[in-house]
């Protein structure tokens, strides 16, 4: 409770991977940090943790991983491979890493909800302990993920996937196996072999979320993948990148700013490579993160693939079909091998 006071340089909501990161940053620069979470970091598996190998050491996190040196497509039953250097880590484990990092680095951290701010009078609600507060802010940050509440599927389009982690060695050793199918579903599935014998393994989809549960069970079952079931998790992508990420009197990062590549789920890589310019420009308190941002090669590799998957999405399961047409097509161009 004594946490939660307005004499803070910058508060952030959401202390998961991305408020953690900036936090950390922003608390290298001495600044006073205070992080706000409703639930404790690291409590909840948010993903399949695949990150790549240069964005997880610049990092500096040290969490156990498995080194992927190569990555696997199914589109349609066709298999294709390339080479890659990504780390798989236990999601949870990553973000506690980042999070004490961030602590020893000075940050505070409050248990509280937030509810709204205002930018005029820059005022900050949140729920603690079952009581509603205000409290006045300098800077704010809006790391608070993604929610598809209120959302129209059109406008803002999201994915939604399910993961667990569960017991077993992959069918394809040090690789991410991806695979892709028309006529099953508008969607996705993967195979990552996790640290301790472990394996990631999950479904997404754009539509038909209804049955993503019993289509996750029908590839485990194709794949015999019988293994304990250790941690069951998973969440909602945003597939469009915020064009403006300083609005309304906050500067939202990771999810909240849609900060994930739409066409592979990948959001860990962009966290750590934005989070020290994010920190920077913001630390010196000029205008610059829209402008930064908007400039980023990172921005229009997003948007352009928001594009693709909008148009392709738009088409249900013949959709699906532009889609993996699309993906066997660029497989071929970027120089995939196919096996
Ligand atoms: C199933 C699945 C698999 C994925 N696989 C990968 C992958 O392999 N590699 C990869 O790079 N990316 C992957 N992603 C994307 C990745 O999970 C996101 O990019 C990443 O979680 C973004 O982190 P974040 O900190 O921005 O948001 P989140 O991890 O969603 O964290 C938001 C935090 O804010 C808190 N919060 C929410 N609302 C409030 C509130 N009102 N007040 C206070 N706190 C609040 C939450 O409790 C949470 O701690 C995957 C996503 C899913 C769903």
């Amino acid at each position: 409770m004594s946490e939660l006071n307005s004499e803070y340089d910058f508060h952030i909501a959401g202390a998961s991977f991305a408020g953690s990161m900036l936090a950390r940053q922003l608390a290298q620069k001495n600044k006073k940090v205070l992080i706000f979470d409703f639930a404790e970091p690291g409590y909840r598996l948010k993903c399949a943790g695949g990150i790549e190998m240069r964005a997880f050491r610049e990092s500096g996190l040290k969490v156990p991983f498995v080194k992927c040196s190569k990555a696997v497509m199914s589109v349609d039953g066709q298999l294709y491979e390339k080479g890659i250097d990504y780390a798989v880590v236990d999601r949870r484990e990553l973000d506690r890493a980042s999070f004490d990092a961030a602590i020893q680095c000075g940050a505070k951290f409050a248990k509280a909800r937030y509810l709204s701010h205002s930018h005029s009078g820059k005022t900050l609600k949140i729920l603690s302990e079952g009581e509603t507060r205000e409290l006045k802010y300098r800077s704010l940050i809006l790391a608070n993920g993604f929610s598809r509440a209120g959302r129209n599927m059109f406008i803002s389009p999201y994915s939604i996937a399910t993961n667990e982690i569960i017991e077993g060695e992959s069918p394809y050793p040090e690789s991410l196996l991806f695979v892709f199918e028309s006529g099953e579903m508008n969607g996705y599935y993967w195979i990552f072999p996790m640290p301790g014998g472990r394996l990631n393994v999950g479904a997404g989809a754009v539509t038909h979320l209804k049955d993503i549960k019993e289509k996750l069970l029908r590839f485990k079952k194709k794949h015999s993948l019988t293994g304990k079931i250790i941690e069951k998790g998973g969440g909602v992508i945003p597939l469009f990148p915020s064009i403006f990420p300083d609005s309304n009197g906050a500067v939202h990062f990771g999810n909240s700013a849609g900060m994930v590549q739409p066409i592979t789920g990948e959001g860990l890589k962009y966290i750590c490579r934005h989070a020290p310019a994010f920190a920077g420009i913001i630390s010196e308190g000029r205008g610059g993160v829209n402008s930064y941002w908007l400039s980023s090669k990172c921005f229009w590799k997003l948007f352009m693939a928001s594009i693709i998957l909008r148009i392709c999405f738009c088409g249900g399961n013949s959709g699906m079909r532009i889609y993996n047409l699309l993906a066997k097509t660029s497989m071929n161009l970027l120089n995939w091998r196919r096996i």
